[in-house]
């Protein structure tokens, strides 16, 4: 088969070797005016991590061109796509910050078409009704290393494959019983080229044509044809159809098309601890085993958005990987480093208590600044929270101990007799333990340093480090939802023994139903960012109620050690 478009992988590595065809042919070709992509998702799932690559490829590059890419919906299989799907594309596509040209694009508006060049091909004696079943056109079909062999209706007439066509399209005849297909050579040493089927019967309504067809194109009988109906100058997919490049240019080269797309080939993007496949994904969601396509554990656009990930993160990931022709296996970890990134440098920040322990400061008095103000982001300017101060206090329950031993570097937090920082707010000295029945601590009483909010203090008041902490009276009670990976396995497609949905990580969601958040976080908006200090980052998602409210925790602030 020719590879001409192939290029050195040592070359492009980490680069874009589809870039550099398109500079090439905007040197060799005066006539090449606008570049022209497309994306063409099929409705029959929501978008994931992979389709973000291509989408930041093919919107990616029209932008660099000062070009268009079209959406393009690649509807021919009426029974497995919906609207619900389109919508969640477009959703999609809108927030990782793309605009298609011109209006949305279906492949069914392209049927008359599709349909009036099949009957050309027919007129040429290119394309036959055949009759044989699917268990018979398999066995005809051959294999890899046994030719195929003519169908016994390979030599209807002109006349009678247009009147059996017709009588397809009328719907006389029940599914299955025929279809159209094209006679190029079934001893083709390219399986796509041994009179591959064009049309098929599927007495099934569409989303977008309802009831006006009963036979629907196979997608390489749509694909080039749609692309050369739009003007598509690059038209980039991924390497399995690599395959299918021969047949792509056999209909443009048998049809009176009026352009001549090219059609080019990367490599899909593949990560570890996850699936790409939205039929793999479309299972998770309805055996029940993750909450829908937006559940935050799904590499779906929809649940990274969800889990928090953000739009400008999944871009540089994307770009980070890439464009080769190489397959490989990314680690996720890439993708969450680039998350965290884009995080640390621009959430806000917020103290959340996960395990309270009571802090009870006996020296407060009118006296001592309560209305306290602390900045929403360290770095950037964007302005300042309300951190109400008050005599009862909630920290984290590890962040305090007893053992006076410990050394100052090696626990940084409160000890009894010892001073530490709240953060944003006054130096305390944890003075005096209260234990219930068990023995175990229940409260501290404290006392405050005055003035030392946004000051240091004397020498002898240095505290061990900063902790974090909530006003008990102003915090608002929240949910976290945190996450972990949704399978155990780097490589759940490829155990043997068992199939990706019994490879489910037990501990993917953790629920805390009770944590206590400052009071800035009550205007938190569903897909609202923050770095919870010291608890990781979260982010409000849309289950949230008045007097609940509840963030998912996208990532730790840290990659976990254990891997
Ligand atoms: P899936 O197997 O998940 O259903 P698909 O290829 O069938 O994926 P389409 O809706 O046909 O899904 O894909 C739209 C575009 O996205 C195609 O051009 C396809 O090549 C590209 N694409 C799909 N998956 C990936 C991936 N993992 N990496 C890069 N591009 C992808
Ligand atoms: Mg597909």
């Amino acid at each position: 088969m020719s590879n001409d478009n192939s290029t050195p992988d040592a070359k492009t590595k980490n680069s874009n070797f589809i870039h550099q065809i398109i500079d090439e042919d905007l040197k060799n070709n005066a006539d090449l005016k606008q570049i022209v992509t497309r994306f063409p998702p099929e409705p029959n799932g929501y978008l994931h991590i992979g389709h973000a690559k291509s989408i930041c490829l093919n919107f990616g590059t029209a932008e660099k061109y000062n070009g268009v890419c079209h959406l393009r919906f690649d509807d021919t299989n009426p029974e497995k796509e919906s609207q619900e799907y389109i919508d969640a594309i477009k959703k999609d596509i809108s927030w990782l910050g793309f605009q298609w040209g011109e209006e949305i694009k279906y492949t069914s508006s392209y049927f008359d078409q599709l349909h009036d060049w099949a009957v050309h091909l027919i007129q040429q004696g290119k394309a036959y009704v055949c009759d044989l079943d699917s268990e018979q056109a398999r066995v005809f079909r051959g294999d890899f290393t046994t030719p195929g062999k003519d169908s016994p209706y390979r030599n209807r007439s002109v006349a009678e494959n247009l009147a059996l066509f017709a009588k397809m399209k009328a719907g006389d005849f029940a599914e299955g019983f025929c279809s159209l297909r094209a006679k190029i050579d079934m001893r083709s040493s390219n399986m796509n080229l041994r009179d591959p089927m064009l049309y098929r019967i599927l007495n099934v309504p569409h989303h977008q044509t309802g009831d006006q067809w009963c036979i629907y194109p196979i997608y390489d009988f749509a694909h080039g044809q749609s692309d050369a109906i739009e003007g598509i100058t690059h038209s980039i997919c991924t390497l399995e159809f690599e395959g299918h490049r021969p047949l792509y240019e056999w209909f443009l080269d048998n049809l009176p098309v009026s352009a001549k797309p090219k059609q080019y080939e990367f490599s899909r993007l593949e990560l570890n601890y996850t699936v790409t496949s939205k039929r793999k994904l479309k299972q998770l969601v309805d055996q029940e085993i993750v909450n829908g396509w937006d559940d935050p554990r799904m590499p779906t656009i929809s649940g990274m958005r969800r889990r928090g990930f953000t739009a400008s993160a999944i871009r540089k990931f994307c770009d980070m990987v890439g464009v080769t022709r190489s397959n490989g296996v990314v680690d996720v970890g890439m993708l969450e480093s680039a998350v965290r990134e884009d995080l640390e440098n621009n959430a806000k920040r917020a103290m959340c208590v996960v395990d309270p322990l009571k802090i009870t400061i006996a020296n407060i008095d009118e006296a001592n600044n309560l209305n306290l103000n602390l900045a929403v982001h360290p770095k950037l300017d964007m302005g300042e929270r309300a951190l109400p101060f008050s005599q009862t206090l909630l920290i984290e329950k590890e962040d305090f101990s007893e053992d006076t031993s410990l050394g100052r570097k090696k626990f940084k937090r409160l000890v009894i007799g010892d001073y530490v920082r709240l953060r944003g707010a006054y130096v305390i000295k944890a003075d005096e333990v209260i234990k219930d029945a068990e023995g175990e601590v229940v409260e501290v009483v404290a006392s405050l340093v005055p003035g030392t909010v946004g000051a240091n203090p004397a020498p002898e008041f240095k505290p061990r480090g900063v902790i974090h902490w909530v006003s008990a009276e102003h915090a608002v009670p929240c949910e976290l939802r945190i996450y972990d990976r949704l399978f155990v396995e780097a490589n759940p497609d490829k155990n043997k023994e068992k199939p990706f949905t019994q490879l489910i990580n037990p501990e993917s969601l953790r629920v805390v139903l009770k944590a206590w958040g400052e009071p800035s976080l009550q205007i938190a908006q569903a897909e609202d960012g923050y770095q919870f200090e010291r608890t990781g980052y979260f982010v409000a998602d849309a289950d949230s109620s008045s007097d609940r409210l509840v963030f998912n925790q996208t990532l730790p602030l840290r990659e976990s050690k254990a891997k």
